[in-house]
């Protein structure tokens, strides 16, 4: 039997490659339901994301796959997003004449000329850029850099541009896709996956969750889920998982598999092992580190507020990052002529913010979204306050070499292998995430013991582009 570890969407992929195979799985998840990021919650009648999670592949399989589990519940939803930068709010994509008048004709020459001595000076070769910041301003400028760059990475990763790592930006450029509509729009550049930043997204008609629940359903001949169910230690000898502690419902339990597959936290993997790894490898993980996150549902008496789809703030002076309103990801989002915004604060658990009472957060949250003309007078008829670990892998000037040696020690366990987003610590989206679990689970039953235990890790995947902030 296959014992899966994390029951979010790479898992539940790899369970659906094991069905595909013939085999039988067993998948354990902390949580009471499937889906981990990619979960939907409800409350009051009102249907809330983790953040909004817009559904896009350039796989073929995986777009049939969506077709094929959500059948009429897969919504196509068109795109409208804005950026509010500085008081104003951008169109987003950014189109040239709505960024030339938003920046003014002095601030926009200065972008295009810095962009331009760049592109002359990298003829001329240059230094490696370490970190966002050297690279960010090696490519675009320091203007771009300071109006866009700077606040928004910095409010998104918690760390200074300094100590974010280039490696990743330069690979994943798309994924800063504010800076990217902004570049895009000042200079015309063509990305290959510009598409997406004006494409329509597919969107499940009762919310991601709906993704999850499916994938487990088509599933189930061949797998058990293990809900509410934490895998708190991890036991192995003479290179081989032999079994696995359960922390469950009704108590402690004990299981044994062939072969496992972690989708879990590898910071959580390496500290569930027993024997512990070497101190000096445990020291080193810990300055692996994830980003969290605070979703706030802000409940109101009105049956509409805009008709975006995304609202980006980079400004620094407002606490939070992104906002949504979910009635216009799918209608059944909300109660009939009531609607609600979700409010994204990148934060790491522990910190002020973290530590506030739910209802100190909501007045917040209110007032900043008052105080931004986003809502008026409209009576908040409710909140929600969720609080949510490892939301991103956070990509520092060290992270990658402090992986390769976690990945060096997990390589000595034959019948491990790792897959997903917070299981490979990568920054995948969920068609990648879906990828890796259903490519470890296809190596898996291959092989018995495959060689390579992260499928896809450090590895850019290919056509990627970038699906949040
Ligand atoms: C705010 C936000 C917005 C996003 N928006 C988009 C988007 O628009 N489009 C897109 O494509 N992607 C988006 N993503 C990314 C997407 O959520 C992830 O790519 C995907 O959900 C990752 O799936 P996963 O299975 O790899 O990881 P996870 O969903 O993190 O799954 C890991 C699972 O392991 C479980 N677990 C952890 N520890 C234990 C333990 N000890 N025992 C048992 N179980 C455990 C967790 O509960 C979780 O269910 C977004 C992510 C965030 C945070």
């Amino acid at each position: 039997m296959k014992v899966i570890l994390g029951g979010g969407l790479a898992g539940l992929s790899a369970a659906l490659k094991f069905r595909d195979l013939d085999e039988r799985s067993l998948l354990i998840e902390r949580g009471d339901a499937p889906g981990g990021l990619a979960r939907t919650f409800e409350a009051e009648g009102f249907r809330f994301d983790l953040g909004g999670h817009r559904l896009l592949t350039e796989d073929a399989r995986l777009d049939a796959l969506f077709r094929e589990l959500l059948g009429s519940d897969l919504l196509r939803v068109r795109r409208k997003s804005s950026i509010l930068l500085g008081g104003r709010y951008f169109d987003y994509p950014l189109r040239p004449l709505n960024a030339l008048s938003g920046f003014g004709a002095f601030r926009s020459a200065r972008i295009i000329g810095e962009y331009l001595y760049e592109k002359v000076r990298q003829r001329f070769g240059k230094e490696e850029a370490l970190s966002l910041r050297d690279w960010v301003r090696g490519n675009f400028g320091n203007t771009l850099y300071e109006i866009y760059f700077r606040d928004y990475s910095e409010k998104v990763w918690g760390i200074s541009c300094d100590e974010i790592s280039s490696e990743w930006v330069s690979k994943r450029i798309q994924g800063l896709s504010l800076g990217k509509a902004i570049s895009s729009a000042l200079f015309r550049k063509r990305h290959g996956s510009e598409r997406t930043l004006t494409d329509s997204f597919y969107y499940p008609r009762s919310g991601i969750g709906e993704l999850p629940e499916r994938l487990l359903h088509a599933a189930r001949s061949h797998t058990t889920f293990l809900g509410s169910t934490e895998v708190v230690e991890i036991h192995h000898s003479d290179g081989l998982i032999r079994g696995i502690t359960l922390l469950t419902p009704e108590g402690i339990r004990r299981v044994t598999g062939e072969d496992y597959l972690s989708t879990i936290p590898v910071t959580a993997l390496l500290r569930a092992l027993r024997p512990s790894p070497p101190e000096d490898l445990m020291e080193r993980a810990r300055t692996l580190r994830y980003r969290d996150l605070i979703v706030v549902v802000i409940m109101l008496d009105k049956d509409s507020v805009s008709d975006l789809t995304w609202l980006y703030i980079p400004e620094r002076a407002v606490p939070f990052g992104r906002v949504h309103e979910p009635r216009n990801w799918s209608p059944e989002m909300a109660p009939d002529g009531k609607t609600h915004l979700v409010v994204e604060y990148f934060t790491n658990s522990g910190d002020d913010l973290w530590n506030m009472e739910d209802e100190t957060i909501s007045d917040i949250t209110t007032g900043f979204l008052e105080a931004l003309g986003i809502i008026g007078g409209e009576v908040v008829t409710g909140y929600r306050v969720l609080r949510i670990h490892h939301a991103y892998p956070v990509f520092d000037i060290h992270y990658k070499r402090t992986l390769q040696k976690i990945m060096d020690y997990l390589a000595r366990f034959r019948n491990l292998s790792l897959a997903g987003r917070t299981g490979g610590f990568e920054y995948l989206n969920m068609d990648q995430a879906m990828l890796s679990g259903m490519n470890a689970a296809e190596e898996m039953g291959r092989r018995g013991f495959p060689e390579l235990r992260c499928s896809t890790v450090l590895q850019p995947v290919a056509g990627q582009v970038s699906r949040e902030p």
